[in-house]
């Protein structure tokens, strides 16, 4: 019996009126709890160590129901019958997969949110390229070879996470000048600012903005806030910084809220919908949350760098609503949506189509 069938089978025996919802006690578990929370879940927080981290105490309204301590994120996997036992749903986020491995988190036997075959679309540069750009989502131009480089350029590494390592190269002897070791990716410099726009993705809504199937929803945006490129104007220019050793750097610190000029909405739409039409089409759905990070050029055009399937770091910044949730429904937040998505998901008896 394969995973999706395994997880299936799991589902059908859970007691409906006790469902927990449980996450990895990291990245974006506070809205998760929270939200889950509100929706009347019992929730469950999936932690590292002997005992539950202090600083859920200080986060009353989001610290989960209860704790359950492991040794390493791979030990979830030794307790699979605990957390179907509690008729657990899972709600994955990016540490969630990326503390677990994708491997293991693809052959959990404990029903997760969204579905898991996106794993395989997202984590590889270059099936999410082929993703967007056949979905007709505009990316920043490949350059293929370090001798086509004819405007600046970064350079990016496989599965590099928080943009440890990419760098920037105005032309070819400068990416000559660091001599990167392949696999690298080199990619158009877009110039512009950055919006990454929260989406969330119901196929068993049949209201709001219709898709073939389901319906799409703009929960909210941010911008990422990196070190060290963010603030790095503060000491002078870039080119000046590299006489002192100090180079540009795109590691996550923190993130903004942002809103987009309203007119461009249009078009983050349009976006959204490509990408989650073509997602039904390759690999039945990206159900749930999921992001698309974006730059806006000053043609008033989007370029689309990157898609995160699942809920990301940018949403925390609102658990009591967006300046686009609020014209949806007061107090909504991704976490909250997730577990509204679930309930219902299981007022309509259609569960197994939102979570795998
Ligand atoms: P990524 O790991 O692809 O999410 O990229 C990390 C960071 O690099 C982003 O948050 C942006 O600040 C920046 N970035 C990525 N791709 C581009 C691009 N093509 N042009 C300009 N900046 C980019």
């Amino acid at each position: 019996m394969g995973i999706i069938e395994k997880v299936r089978k799991i589902l059908a025996g859970y007691d409906r009126k006790k469902i927990t919802i449980a996450t990895v006690c990291s990245h974006s578990s506070l809205q998760i709890f929270h939200g889950a929370r509100l929706e009347g879940f019992k929730t469950l927080g999936i932690t590292m160590g002997d005992k539950p981290p202090k600083h859920y105490d200080a986060f009353p309204k989001a610290k989960p129901d209860e704790f359950m301590c492991l040794d390493s994120y791979t030990a979830i996997r030794d307790h699979e019958s605990d957390l179907v036992a509690k008729n657990v749903i899972v709600v994955p986020h990016g540490s969630f997969v990326e503390y677990m491995g994708a491997d293991n988190f693809n052959d959990l036997e404990v029903p997760t949110f969204g579905n898991r075959a996106v794993l395989g679309w997202e984590s590889d540069r270059d099936k999410e390229r082929v993703w967007l750009t056949s979905a007709g989502v505009p990316m920043p131009r490949v350059i293929e070879r370090p001798e086509d480089i004819d405007r600046p350029v970064l350079v990016k590494y496989h599965g590099a996470k928080g943009g440890r390592g990419f760098f920037i190269a105005k032309d070819q002897s400068e990416f000559e000048a660091v001599d990167p070791k392949p696999p690298y990716h080199i990619q158009e410099y877009v110039v512009g600012t950055r919006y990454y726009l929260h989406f969330f993705y119901s196929p068993i809504t049949n209201k709001g903005f219709k898709l073939s199937k389901g319906s799409l929803e703009l929960l909210s945006m941010d911008r990422r806030d990196e070190a060290n490129i963010d603030e790095m104007y503060k000491l002078g220019s870039q080119e000046n910084l590299k006489d002192h050793g100090i180079y540009p750097t795109f590691v996550v610190t923190g993130n903004i809220p942002i809103i987009l000029r309203e007119s461009l909405l249009p078009k983050a739409f349009d976006m959204g919908e490509r990408t989650v039409e073509k997602s039904l089409e390759l690999f039945g759905g990206m159900i749930g949350p999921f992001c698309l990070e974006t730059i806006v050029t000053d043609k008033l055009e989007f370029k689309c760098f990157e898609v995160s399937s699942r809920i990301v770091a940018g949403t925390n910044l609102f658990p009591t609503g967006s300046p686009y949730s609020d014209y949806m429904e007061p107090q909504m937040s991704t976490g909250r949506r997730i577990a509204r998505e679930i309930k219902n998901a299981i007022k309509l008896k259609r569960l197994a189509e939102v979570v795998t």
